[in-house]
């Protein structure tokens, strides 16, 4: 800049200078907002020809991660938010409005459970939660006003496998739509859309991210509705931060290697401590695709092992209120995840005190078999010690 002072030119002197030669990596847009050059140029952006405005609308790297997300879920069109429940929240709404209905499955993430059954309750929206296991049942809970029906294709910390095919025939049956969080299973084990789920929603925190370094959320699906949870997401302010789409991007791209091994590691868990002692239960789908059964193991100890023990022999094991790092963790569905379910519904489910979540990583199998064997015995030596 010429003819200005040094005041001046210390705002303005770095940070203009354009760059010719392609990066291998985005840059990160790290702006709240974008500059235009005349009148026209800002109203070119409102005839679609100039590509961003403001961020809490759009960002280009909102952009590359939600395309990315929207690829790998074979959906024509994605947005991504500041987090899975907020993604949650505007694919919800994108649907839903005051008087509505929806219908969700009962053993949801506590944290849906919250949003559904408290928050969008006091915006008029009602929701009926039930067993998705019989598809009949269900469906003689369909009212007037349904407009939405919501479940998980994996279930948290259970591991039941939705019944898809039944969701999408009811919800086409009936002009309803259908929703799906797709968090545990991922895109590499399951593609909701492709078997005509219209909205499939992540928390990102977990495996697309998989680096526990970023909380972020994704929904994908038909067009139609992301651009309404689009508009929602920058009405609300929900919007994922630059450099946390960046991350989540660049942690994207590792998802297959991640998963393969996630999901070959937990299936040998799984098969392992089926025969453990101190062990009374293992949760792990039989089958959910042709790509694995996804890296979350659940076990239930035997009623005379003393969890506190179990907890405290973890070795390099930590217990995490999360799940999906690379990092094999822990953590306790009855003090977090699903502290905020009512304690029948827990009970129902079979969610007690000795149930244990354990999402698998990446490290050496047979250590990991070690460490839970080790635990598991502990367990059951220190309380008999009492
Ligand atoms: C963690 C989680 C969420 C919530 O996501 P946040 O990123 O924590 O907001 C929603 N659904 C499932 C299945 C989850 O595991």
């Amino acid at each position: 800049m010429k003819d200005v002072h040094f005041d001046t030119s210390t705002v303005h002197a770095a940070g203009h200078s354009g760059v010719k030669s392609v990066s291998k990596v985005k840059p990160i847009y790290q702006t709240s907002a974008f500059t235009f050059s005349s009148l026209d140029d800002l109203e070119d952006y409102f005839r679609g020809k100039n590509d961003y405005l403001y961020t809490r609308m759009n960002n280009p790297n909102q952009d590359d991660f939600a395309k990315g997300v929207a690829e790998l879920e074979q959906a024509p069109a994605g947005v991504v938010t500041s987090s899975g429940i907020s993604a949650i929240m505007v694919g919800i709404l994108a649907v839903v409005q005051a008087g509505d209905h929806i219908l969700a499955c009962e053993d949801l993430y506590g944290g849906t459970y919250t949003l559904l059954s408290e928050e969008l309750k006091t915006f008029g929206i009602e929701t009926t939660f039930v067993s998705f296991e019989d598809m009949d049942e269900v469906e003689k809970q369909i009212q007037p006003n349904t407009k939405l029906i919501y479940s998980e294709s994996v279930t948290n910390p259970l591991l039941r496998v939705e019944n898809l095919e039944g969701i999408v025939s009811l919800a086409k049956k009936h002009g309803i739509t259908s929703m799906i969080d797709n968090t545990f299973a991922t895109p590499f084990v399951l593609q909701p859309y492709t078997l005509g789920i219209d909205i499939v929603v992540h928390s990102a925190t977990k495996y697309l991210n998989g680096h526990g370094d970023v909380t972020a959320g994704a929904v994908v699906g038909r067009e139609d509705l992301i651009a309404k949870a689009q508009a929602k997401m920058g009405h609300l302010g929900c919007n994922l931060g630059p450099f946390d789409a960046w991350l989540a991007s660049r942690g994207l791209k590792t998802l297959s290697v991640r998963m393969e091994r996630h999901v070959s590691n937990a299936q040998e868990l799984a098969d392992q401590l089926q025969d453990t002692k101190g062990i009374k239960k293992v949760y792990y789908p039989e089958h959910v695709s042709e790509k694995g059964n996804g890296a979350i193991v659940t076990i239930e100890l035997d009623e005379n092992s003393d969890v506190h023990t179990f907890f405290k022999s973890l070795d390099w094991v930590k217990i995490v209120p999360t799940l999906a790092g690379v990092e094999t963790t822990v953590s306790y569905p009855l003090g977090t995840s699903h502290r905020s379910l009512p304690a029948e519904v827990c009970e129902k489910l079979g969610i007690n005190k000795n149930v244990i979540r354990i999402s698998v990583g990446i490290e050496d199998k047979s250590d990991i078999c070690k460490v839970f064997k080790y635990a598991a015995e502990q367990a059951l030596v220190s309380n008999q010690n009492l």
